[in-house]
C-alpha cells in the first residue's frame, strides 16, 4: 500500500477496483486483485483490520496458533502494501453508477464520494464490516468515554485495579471479560439469559477466574454518574427485581450491526440492513460486490471474511475481463 495518508488520485484516474473497508475481507480482495495485476484503491474510515484490531487474541485462524488482533492487522497491512495497493483513510459517504464520464465511453463506471471528493472505478467491493450496537439507554451517549466503552482492549487499561462490568453473552463479551480480568480488580459479566451464546472454552476460562462474577438473567436498565459512570441499575428478568451495581466502567459487547444505508440504492438490503449477495458475492448491480460481515450470511468469522474477499475478487476479475473484452 502506498504510504498512510497519501492522497489518492481523485477524479484523474479510474481504478480497476475500489474497495470500501480494510478489514480481512477488503484486504483479501486487494491482495487477490493486485496479484491479478489490477489497480486498487482501498478506503478505510478507521483502522486496517477493522473490528479484529480490538481482539485480544485470535486462535481460530488456520495456520496461526495465536496472534493478537493488532499484530494480525499489521500483517494484513504489510501484505497489501507489499503488493502495491493504495490506501486512503477516508469515510465513503456515497456510491453511484456514473453512466458516462468525459473520455470514458464504457458504461458502468462507479463514482465514490469520500470526504467530499469523487473517485472512479470500474468495479467496487463493499467490505464495510459492522459497527457496535448500543444499549439505547438515555445516558449512554453522555457517558461514552466516561466509563461507558465499546472496546475493552482500547479502554480497559484506564480501569486498572478498578471495577468493570461487561454486558453481553457472545464471544466478544466473553473475550472482553477475560481480558479485563487481568487488568481490573473485579469484573462482572452481565447477560440477559442463563446460558452464553459464546464458546464454552471461554466460559470455562472465565469461571476459573476468582475476580469474575456472572450476573445472569439480567438486563442493564439505567446508567448513573455525573462526571463519569459510578453505578448501573440491573433488572433480573427471572425474579423481577431491580438492583444497583457500583462500577467504574461498563463495556457494552452486545453485537454489531451493518451500516450499509449509503449503498442502498445499488444493492438489496435485508430487513437487518445486510447486503444481499449471490454465490459469487455479486450484488444486484453489475460490477458491484460485497464481502465479509456487511453481507447477509450465516457465519461471521475471520476465515469466512477472507473467503468472501477472495470470492469477490475473482468475481471482479471476471467482470473486468468481460468489460474490457466488450
Ligand atoms: P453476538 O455473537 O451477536 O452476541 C451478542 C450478545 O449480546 C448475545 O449474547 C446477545 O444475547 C446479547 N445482546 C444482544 N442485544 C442485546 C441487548 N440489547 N441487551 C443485552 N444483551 C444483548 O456478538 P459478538 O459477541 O460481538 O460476536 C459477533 C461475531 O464475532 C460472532 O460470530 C463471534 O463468534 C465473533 N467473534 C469471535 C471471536 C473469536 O475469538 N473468535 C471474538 C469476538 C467475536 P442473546 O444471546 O440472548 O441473543
Amino acid at each position: 500500500m502506498e504510504k498512510y495518508g497519501k492522497e489518492p488520485k481523485a477524479e484523474t484516474v479510474i481504478y480497476d477496483s475500489i474497495i470500501i473497508g480494510a478489514g480481512t475481507a477488503g484486504i483479501t480482495s486487494a491482495v487477490y486483485l493486485r496479484r491479478a495485476g489490477k489497480t486498487v484503491l482501498i478506503f478505510e474510515k478507521q483502522a486496517v483490520g477493522g473490528q479484529i484490531v480490538f481482539s485480544h487474541k485470535i486462535e481460530n485462524y488456520p495456520g496461526i496458533k495465536s496472534i493478537s488482533g493488532g499484530d494480525y492487522a499489521d500483517a494484513l497491512y504489510e501484505q497489501a502494501s507489499a503488493l502495491g495497493a493504495e490506501l486512503a483513510f477516508k469515510a465513503v459517504t456515497d456510491l453511484s453508477v456514473c453512466p458516462s464520464k468525459s473520455g470514458i465511453d464504457k458504461p458502468g463506471i462507479f463514482k465514490i464520494t469520500a470526504d467530499g471528493k469523487e473517485y472512479f472505478a470500474k468495479s467496487v467491493v463493499i467490505a464495510a464490516g459492522l459497527r457496535h450496537k448500543k444499549l439505547g439507554l438515555p445516558e449512554e451517549s453522555a457517558l461514552a468515554g466516561l466509563g461507558v466503552s465499546y472496546c475493552a482492549l482500547c479502554d480497559g487499561a484506564f480501569f486498572k485495579n478498578q471495577t468493570a462490568a461487561v454486558v453481553g453473552g457472545g464471544n466478544t463479551a466473553l473475550s472482553d471479560a477475560l481480558f479485563l480480568s487481568s487488568v481490573c480488580k473485579k469484573v462482572y459479566l452481565i447477560h440477559r439469559r442463563g446460558t452464553f451464546r459464546g464458546e464454552e472454552r471461554l466460559v470455562k476460562s472465565l469461571s476459573h477466574k476468582p475476580n469474575v462474577e456472572f450476573i445472569l438473567h439480567s438486563e442493564v436498565k439505567e446508567l448513573s454518574g455525573g462526571q463519569s459512570l459510578t453505578a448501573i441499575r440491573i433488572f433480573n428478568n427471572n425474579s423481577g427485581e431491580y438492583s444497583e451495581l457500583k462500577t467504574d466502567a461498563l463495556f457494552v459487547a452486545i453485537g454489531q450491526k451493518p451500516s450499509n444505508s449509503c449503498f442502498g440504492g445499488l444493492v438489496g438490503l435485508d430487513d437487518d440492513g445486510f447486503i444481499i449477495t449471490q454465490q459469487a458475492c455479486n450484488t444486484k448491480t453489475d460490477g458491484l460486490f460485497a464481502a465479509g460481515d456487511c453481507r447477509q450470511k450465516q457465519i461471521r468469522q475471520l476465515v469466512t471474511a477472507a473467503a468472501d474477499g477472495a470470492i469477490a475478487a475473482v468475481g471482479v476479475v471476471e467482470y473486468l475481463n468481460r468489460l474490457d473484452g466488450d
